[in-house]
């Protein structure tokens, strides 16, 4: 669905599994603390009633496995996806969820919410997200457009490509001005135009419309 909401849920599940699983590598913390994690994850008698064997839990205990600042982050992301899943679920339960890890499952999903749905869910999600990066010291996902073409709202050379998805074929465009829809007059060019949203152009747009000139293929993930 090429509505903004949707565009920009989908960029920002795509950017907290890049920065989840960049939190899961690191091994920085102390190894004094994994209590603490123990004592809120699922299934292990820490109240939060969620259920046992959530491949969520895991991850994050796994991922953040120690100290009070790591808790935390863990906590905060846990409880964004934790939410975002439920608006979800609730959504399209007369049509079922499909089973997996949270976040993998919201990616899968994005399309069937409608746009009101995939608001929220883009705004837990980025919170999240926004968490995990400032821990990790770690800056966003997106990508300079080597062509530099304008903005064909604001008119700045700031686009930008959201590049945590595995194919680059489908990353979405934003403007890194930050400039926002101002609704159907606006000269965006967007499928859908609705008023204060942030620009987000799907990947077809941009091949259709932008110069993409991807050189040296720098922008292939590591
Ligand atoms: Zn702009
Ligand atoms: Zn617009």
């Amino acid at each position: 669905m090429d509505h903004p909401h949707n565009l920009h849920a989908a960029a920002n599940c795509w950017s907290l599994r890049r920065s989840w699983a960049t939190l899961r590598d690191s091994n920085t913390a102390p190894d004094d603390d994994a209590g603490t994690i123990r004592s809120w994850r699922p299934g292990t008698g820490g109240g939060h009633g969620s259920g046992h064997g959530d491949p969520l839990g895991d991850a994050v205990t796994a991922s953040v496995s120690r100290g009070d600042t790591q808790t935390r982050i863990a906590e905060t992301i846990r409880d964004d996806v934790d939410s975002a899943r439920w608006l979800a679920t609730s959504a399209l339960r007369h049509t079922g969820m499909p089973i997996g890890p949270a976040l993998a499952v919201l990616t899968r999903i994005i399309g069937d919410l409608t746009p009101d749905v995939a608001g929220e869910v883009a705004r837990y999600v980025d919170h999240a997200d926004k968490a995990a990066r400032r821990a990790l010291r770690l800056g966003d996902d997106h990508w300079p457009i080597p062509s530099n073409p304008a903005c064909p709202s604001c008119g700045v050379r700031m686009l930008r490509a959201r590049r945590s998805a595995p194919d680059s074929a489908t990353w979405p465009v934003i403007c890194g001005a930050g400039c926002q829809c101002t609704g159907t007059t606006c000269g965006c060019g967007m499928t859908v135009q609705v008023r204060r949203v942030a620009h987000i152009w799907p990947a077809a747009w941009a091949r259709d419309t932008l110069d993409l000139n991807t050189g040296d293929k720098e922008a292939t993930n590591a």
